[in-house]
Order: structure tokens, then sequence, then C-alpha cells
């Protein structure tokens, strides 16, 4: 008999804010030693949600900066986005394409609007995620992986309704996504209403943000701009999706190890947080 996962936290934030000139967005989880227990090994989701941008020869984004100890995931829904770091990876990721970096002992980065999308102008629509790495691996090699829609095992549920592994697997199609933890990914898009069912393994942290669309569960319907934290118990979740919905799903094995944040870095200690800042200072992390 399967346990229903049950909703733990509900949080859905009614402010945007920029980062850089490039990316408006909607901060919906944050690093946080409270939430971690409950999110891990996921710990920062930003959701630009769909914005007109018009047409420009100065391409909007954000500058040069580092990271250490996390990956950044992005996933490009509408636009294109445009990014360069000082391990040498870097691309154009279009509508339906990811891009994965893994900072590991630290990188420098710079992520705009492509070029060809800031000439045409358009709608934008993006969701950056920072995932945890375990304390073995947070000073990795730093890595980039390009992740094509193309590439990506979508799987119909119904007719209408489509899910990507974008990470992981479901009912045995394995997502392109190489990974340091045990990590589901998943994006579903509904065109007509439809009952969902989600199996993860009993102890395994999950998060869903609804992108549009409403999802109903527990009895109670949830709109776009919600996120939806789960109890780590429990391993089935059943859910329906209204007509349009588009939802992200998170699921991971736990990282149990203390948490200190500070910027773009996530170290598991104080000591570590200064050692990257100087690291930063001394051009350890390279520049573009
Ligand atoms: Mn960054």
């Amino acid at each position: 008999m399967k346990e229903a996962k049950k909703i733990k936290f509900t949080y859905t934030a009614n402010q945007k804010h920029w980062v850089g000139d490039g990316f408006h967005v909607y901060g919906l989880l944050r690093p946080s030693e409270q939430l971690n227990k409950f999110i891990s090994p996921f710990l920062l989701l930003d959701y630009a949600s769909p914005k007109e941008f018009s047409t420009t020869n100065q391409r909007r984004g954000v500058g040069e900066h580092p990271h250490r100890g996390i990956e950044t995931v992005t996933f490009a829904y509408q636009g294109e986005v445009e990014h360069r770091d000082s391990s040498g990876g870097g691309g154009v990721i279009k509508p339906g394409d990811i891009q994965w970096m893994t900072a590991g002992k630290g990188v420098v980065h710079d992520e705009f609007h492509s070029v060809e999308f800031s000439k045409k102008g358009g709608i934008f629509e993006m969701v950056q995620l920072w995932i945890n790495l375990p304390k073995k691996n947070k000073m990795t090699q730093p890595k980039y992986q390009e992740i094509k829609n193309e590439n990506i095992p979508s799987i119909a549920l119904a007719s209408g309704t489509k899910l990507r592994v974008i990470a992981g697997a479901f009912e045995g199609n394995k997502g392109p996504s190489s990974t340091f933890t045990k990590i589901n990914l998943y994006d579903i898009f509904s065109k007509t209403s439809k009952s969902i069912s989600l199996n993860f393994k009993n102890g395994t942290n999950t998060v869903i943000l609804i992108m549009a669309g409403e999802l109903k569960i527990e009895n109670k319907i949830f709109k776009d701009k919600n996120i939806l934290i789960f109890e780590r118990e429990g391993s089935e979740i059943n859910f329906t999706a209204s007509e349009n919905f588009e939802g992200l799903i998170l699921n991971g094995e736990p990282i149990d190890e203390p948490i200190v944040a500070h910027g773009p870095f996530v170290m598991n200690t104080k000591e570590e947080i200064y050692e990257a800042f100087s690291d930063y200072q001394n051009g350890k992390m390279g520049s573009l």
C-alpha cells in the first residue's frame, strides 16, 4: 500500500525583483537551514514568469559573478539565455533547453539574454534552480552540460499532456542530465484537465512549482506562482492539473549536511565561505 506524500508548506510570492536587468523573478526558494530539511538538495528557485522585452542593442542580464559549492540549472521556456563561464563552458539555450552548470570549486560566469533575442525582443520566461553539492563534491572540477530539448524524453501521459524527464527517471525513461546525488526533475504541460500520479522514493524531498494554470490536491486549489513543498514521508503524489497547466517537479535524496549560504556561495561552514570570498578576490575562480 502506497502512502501519499502530504503537503508540508505552500508559498507564493506576490512581488518580483530584478536579477541584473534581464531577469524579473519571483524568488520562491532561498537557502535556509530551516527549509533545507524539506527542500534539500534544492537551495534556490527563481521564476521569471512570462514578460515582454522590447527590442534593444544592449543585452540585458547579469554581469560577471562567481559561484562555489553548488550547481545552477537554468530552464529556458520562452526567449533565449546566453552563458559564459571561466571553465570554458558556455552557449545559448533556446525554448525547451536547459543549461546545467556545476560550479564546484568555483567559476565566474555571466548570464544574458542572447544577442538574437535582444534584437528581436519578445516574451521571456525562465526558471533558475540551485542544487546543493554534497560535502565530498563541493570542490569538484567545474562542469557545463548543455541539455537540448530534443534530447529530453517527452512522455505522453494522455492526449495533450506531456511530461519531460530532465533528470533521473520516470517509469523507466531516463533523463539526460548527469547529477551528483539522486535527483528527478520533470516538467509537465497539460492542455486539458488531467489526473496525474507521481511516485517517488519514501524519504525523499519533493517540490512542485506551478508556472501556469491550477493544480488541485488534498481538496485545495493552487494557482500559478505557488510552490508546494511536501513531507519526506510517503511516496505517492496525486493531483489534478487544470487546462493549460505548466509545472516543474523537483524530487531528490536529501543531503543531510549543514549549509552556510552567502550570496553566490553555499558551503558547509562559515570558514569555507570566507575562503570562497578570498579565493574569488584572489582570482582563483578564474575570469572571463
Ligand atoms: Mn549565476
